[in-house]
């Protein structure tokens, strides 16, 4: 383990050394919430800007700084760092609302927002009636969405008729979108018995909030660009989870959007030769939100502990996560859709205590054995995890570095690493105390 540490350090004082500019991704590995936002606090104080590239205000990124905890919707966590930019790019879809909630959250924080928060004027926005949509087609028997109004200003998008953010500086323009906006959505709301909107109403709304986007309004892609020239260092900040991908997740019950490394250079505007690192963060334990398969759900007591000790609950919607052990067919692939060059655990601390510890090395389905699964390929709702145990979980939270963890520990990690064939980056054991 020495050794990799000291290449790690050595190969990012060469990056400094040449003064390259870079920019790197942070992704969720599993079905979301496995820290992302902790882990991107914790390295954006080494970068200059930090960017949302997909989502909406359906994330819920949580950081605790001296004790005092911070929950991110849409601005970028990057912005509790101060001198770091943050910017949220055209992949996004931007709720007025709760940006303006945000901010307002942020200035009373005393974290100062003007200058340094930036919107690409692609990015479309979210309206209240989308919201309204979006809880009306899930009580018809949804997804388990978010009922963030996620879903249905991607439609809009995909139909061409979204409103975007740059619109708001052209009233011709705004007129002309939200007019055919409203021509569909009002007979979506029609369908549904309620009231229909006039495009003044709407225009209306979104003008309000026009004193707080418009100063922000920067192409974010050109941005990037400026920064990587400048041999600045760019983080990328995704949300949600790779089995959450609307293309690689486990359909229908994924996200609207694209979580995956692939996901960055869309969703923000860069291609793949200023790509230097692919931050993968996965949960020690595995958890779900919603509806849809989960291999080594646990629906017993020692699911309940770990729900508990991890305190799993979303931090947008509140609704308890299903908890399951760590499933390696579903990491492989998420590092294999990613590119991910350093995966990094989190929650190891929750596991702390328990006297056995399973993890998933394959499935079994009609007799054959499976290393690494495509959601596409295999009926995750029939497979069977084939199970390995380690234990008993001791010596973590005091921990300074990893030769303190109990043997249980440090094998489960070493047998996690020749699996997935990499080593773990970092390990995250606490929610404010250092990665190791
Ligand atoms: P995200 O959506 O991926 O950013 O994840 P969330 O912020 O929704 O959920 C992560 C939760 O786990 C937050 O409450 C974090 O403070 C917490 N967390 C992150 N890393 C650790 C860790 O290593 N140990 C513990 N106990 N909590 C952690």
């Amino acid at each position: 383990m020495r050794a990799l540490f000291e290449y790690r350090y050595l190969s990012s004082i060469i990056d400094k050394a040449m003064n390259r500019g870079y920019v790197d991704i942070v992704l969720g590995l599993q079905w979301g919430d496995e820290g992302k936002g902790r882990v991107v606090h914790y390295l954006s104080r080494d970068y200059e800007l930090v960017v949302r590239f997909q989502g909406g205000a359906n994330a819920g990124h949580t950081v605790y700084i001296n004790g005092e905890k911070y929950v991110l919707h849409l601005v970028p966590t990057g912005i509790l760092h101060n001198g770091v930019k943050v910017a949220i790019g055209p992949g996004v879809v931007l709720d007025p609302e709760v940006l303006s909630e945000e901010i307002q959250f942020l200035r009373g924080a005393g974290i100062d927002v003007d200058g340094r928060l930036f919107i690409d004027p692609r990015t479309p926005i979210v309206f209240p009636f989308h919201k309204r949509e979006d809880a009306l087609f899930e009580e018809k028997g949804g997804i388990g969405s978010t009922k963030r109004g996620i879903a249905p200003a991607y439609r809009d998008l995909y139909q061409r008729f979204a409103v975007r953010v740059g619109d708001i500086l052209d009233e011709s323009q705004l007129d002309k979108m939200v007019r055919k906006q409203l021509e569909f959505n009002n007979i979506i709301l029609r369908h549904f018995g309620e009231r229909e909107l006039n495009v003044s109403d709407v225009k209306d709304w979104v003008l309000s909030y026009k004193n707080i986007i418009e100063p922000a309004i920067l192409d974010v892609s050109l941005l990037i660009r400026e920064h990587v020239l400048q041999g600045k260092r760019v983080l990328l900040e995704g949300a949600q989870g790779t089995l959450l991908d609307i293309f690689f997740g486990n359909y229908p019950y994924v996200t609207s959007s694209h979580t995956i490394a692939g996901g960055a250079l869309v969703g923000a505007g860069f291609g793949k030769d200023v790509i230097r690192r692919v931050y993968g963060v996965f949960k020690a334990y595995v958890t779900r939100v919603g509806k849809g398969p989960f291999p080594t759900e646990l629906k017993d007591d020692t699911g309940e502990e770990i729900a508990s000790k991890g305190e799993e609950f979303g931090a947008t919607t509140g609704r308890k996560r299903r908890v399951g052990w760590l499933d390696i067919p579903l990491l492989k692939y998420a590092i294999w859709i990613s590119g991910v060059t350093h995966p990094v655990m989190t929650k190891l601390d929750v596991l702390e205590g328990f006297r056995e510890v399973k993890l998933a090395v394959s499935y079994r389905l009609d007799g054959e054995f499976y290393d690494m699964i495509t959601p596409a390929s295999l009926s995750l709702e029939r497979v069977e995890p084939v199970y390995e145990s380690y234990g008993p979980f001791e010596g973590i939270k005091n921990a300074e570095s990893r030769d303190a963890f109990g043997e249980g520990v440090k094998e489960y990690i070493k047998r996690i690493e020749n699996l997935i064939e990499m080593p773990i980056s970092s390990i995250s054991k606490g929610k404010e105390n250092d990665l190791i």
